[in-house]
């Protein structure tokens, strides 16, 4: 296994042609997964994270294209279930020295790098970041939990009321959204 120390390049050491980076990294890589993700509920990672990267440098800019791979799995937030997720952010970059290109014309793809040395390992975590589902659904019809017994939509049916609405949810009824 390649450490993630391959993630660290130097600039100067990088030829016209480029470096190609495969990877395997172990799920510890990911650490700080849940705080990249805004969704709500648990989301645990399943497998290591494939890397696989082409690394060429123009002048001082460094262009890194290539994807990842990993799979989670986050409970449905309809139903609870388990759903297991295979993600494939693609990795478009564009670094550029630090100094040389201010603030505000910087887009998503295109970064800076502070002196001789690019640690490659955040801005990919942050296309991983990217990549992940904002809401999780186990399918788009799924029915979800009955909001009175609890029971699995998809998998049973109950008694209870359907139309019978919690008062504090009432007015939210009547509202367009
Ligand atoms: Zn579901
Ligand atoms: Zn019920």
């Amino acid at each position: 296994m390649i450490s993630t120390k391959a993630m660290v390049l130097r600039v100067s050491d990088l030829a016209e042609d480029g470096v190609h980076i495969e990877t395997l990294e172990e799920p510890e890589w990911l650490v700080n997964l849940p705080e990249l993700w805004s969704g709500s509920g648990v989301l645990t990672l399943l497998s290591k994270i494939g890397i696989d990267l082409q690394v060429t440098k123009v002048l001082k800019e460094v262009s890194v294209i290539g994807n990842v791979r990993l799979s989670i799995q986050s409970p449905c937030s309809r139903c609870v279930e388990p759903v297991k997720i295979e993600l494939n952010p693609e990795v478009s970059l564009v670094l550029s020295p630090g100094d040389k290109i201010g603030g505000q014309d910087l887009s998503l793809d295109h970064e800076t790098y502070q002196g001789e040395e690019v640690d490659l390992s955040n801005y990919i975590r942050e296309q991983v970041a990217i990549s992940l589902p904002v809401k999780v659904v186990c399918s788009e019809d799924c029915k979800g939990l009955c909001a009175t017994c609890g029971t699995n939509l998809n998998k049973d049916s109950c008694d209870c009321e359907k139309d019978q609405v919690d008062p504090r949810f009432a007015i939210l009824k009547d509202l367009k959204i």
